[in-house]
């Protein structure tokens, strides 16, 4: 099954429950506009590059569409329409005043100079830098992408269009960026893990957590529940993974992929494999890499309790009926890291009045609007009798609808 039906089997199922003529589904499941661009590059040798750039444009009617910008070998149009589409649920079940949209480039960055990779960014903004901008469409970070990269843009987007650094976010701090943007995401995984974790009554203290990915996501995840009292004993990138049963010292692990720039061969700890990871005797299970990962296979071999979704699509809806059939409680990807695009928001919000927050507001708007979003995705759970996958939908997917009706075709 392609990310694009996994992602409409969800909204189909989750609009029944909204009661949404047939219409309506059509109308809020296709795209506003799809473009696929070529990006061509000189490489350092002199030999000519050609790789394909995305942007889907999912929808509008709550406002400008916002999304990632993701930098992968394994992007795809089906791929980022997909990711475009959660983007759109995503924004209305947080509330904030925007649309979904989704970027990338099949692009593999590790075998691309800085220089190399500057060019491939400032060439894709060439591209679009007509259909992107702070009132129509904002890219972010995603995979493969950092605030190095989104500097790049706001440079190459201001060549055209002049002073506007709301047209991207997760910027460095010295260019407009907000200062919280780069943990909001594993800081929002950490705070809905918390609260799942209040709801099934388990202690926060102590309980084993097993994270998939140590990018921005999975290691930020990992600093705030190593502080909330959490132990990590699993962790793994794409060089493989580690284990350790009296957990493992989170700080030191940082600062050793900060120099190693891999999980593997930390001391004090022994191998193990991805797969080995996403079926480790844990509690709580985070996968916070790529999709697609918890496959029909794996899922019956998962023995977390909860599954907590760091990362965009990860379930395939196979597993996803078999963990609801285990009784595994699974936090939707759309919840879960809605953290990232949320301070994304207070970033847009401040470039756009010039005026700078403080850490500690931005922590705890976000703090703020994550508990609220979740205490209300469990309450529609609970009073509808679905799972907490198909009761974010339905409050997305609500919010979107009523704005297109109201608005008008
Ligand atoms: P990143 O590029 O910073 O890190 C990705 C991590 O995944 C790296 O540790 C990498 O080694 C690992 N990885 C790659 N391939 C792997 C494989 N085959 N097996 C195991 N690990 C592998 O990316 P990120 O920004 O941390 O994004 C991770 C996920 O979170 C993505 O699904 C992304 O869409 C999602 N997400 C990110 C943000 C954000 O703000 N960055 C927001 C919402 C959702």
């Amino acid at each position: 099954m392609s990310s694009y039906e996994t992602a409409c089997r969800y909204f189909d199922q989750a609009s029944r429950q909204v009661g949404l003529s047939k219409n309506m589904q059509d109308l809020l499941r296709t795209p506003e506009r799809e473009v696929k661009v070529e990006v061509a590059i000189e490489r350092d040798n002199g030999e000519i590059a050609t790789y394909i750039g995305y942007r889907v444009q999912h929808d509008s009617s709550r406002g400008p569409m916002k999304g990632g910008l993701r930098f992968h070998p394994e992007v795809n149009g089906d791929e980022v329409l997909a990711l475009a589409s959660l983007m759109t649920w995503k924004t209305a079940l947080v509330n904030i005043p925007y649309g979904g949209a989704k970027g990338g480039i099949s692009v593999d960055t590790s075998k691309l100079s800085q220089g190399e990779l500057e060019r491939v960014t400032r060439k894709f903004i060439d591209k679009i830098y007509d259909v992107i901008g702070p009132l129509k469409d904002i890219p972010a970070p995603d995979m493969g992408t950092n605030a190095q990269v989104m500097a790049w843009i706001m440079n190459q987007y201001e060549k055209y269009r002049g002073f506007n650094p709301a047209c991207v976010t997760g910027k460095p701090l010295e260019l407009h960026g907000a200062d919280g943007r780069e943990e909001a995401t594993g800081r929002g995984v950490a705070m809905v893990t918390r609260d799942t974790l209040d709801h099934m009554k388990i202690d926060m203290t102590g309980v084993t957590v097993a994270i998939q990915g140590f990018g921005n996501v999975g290691s930020y995840t990992a600093h705030f529940l190593d502080e909330f009292g959490a132990k990590i004993v699993a962790v793994s990138d794409a060089s493989g993974g580690i284990y350790s049963a009296d957990g493992i010292n989170i700080p030191k692990l940082i600062e050793y992929t900060k120099d190693t720039g891999a999980v593997k061969g930390f001391p004090e700890t022994e191998a193990l494999s991805n797969e080995e990871l996403l079926t480790s005797n844990v509690t709580v299970l985070i996968p916070a890499a790529l999709g697609g990962v918890l496959t029909k296979d794996i899922a019956k071999e998962v023995k977390a309790r909860c599954i907590i979704e760091a990362a965009n699509n990860p379930t395939v809806p196979e597993a996803d009926e078999i963990f609801d059939k285990n009784g595994v409680i699974v936090v939707p990807d759309i919840l879960a890291n809605a953290g990232g695009v949320t301070v994304s928001y207070f970033e847009w919000v401040q470039n756009r009045q010039h005026f700078s927050w403080e850490k500690s507001r931005v922590r705890s708007e976000l703090d703020r609007i994550m508990n609220d979003s979740f205490k209300l995705v469990w309450k529609i759970a609970t009073d509808k009798k679905v799972s907490l996958r198909v009761a974010a939908y339905i409050l997305g997917i609500g919010r979107v609808g009523r704005a297109t009706v109201l608005g008008g075709i």
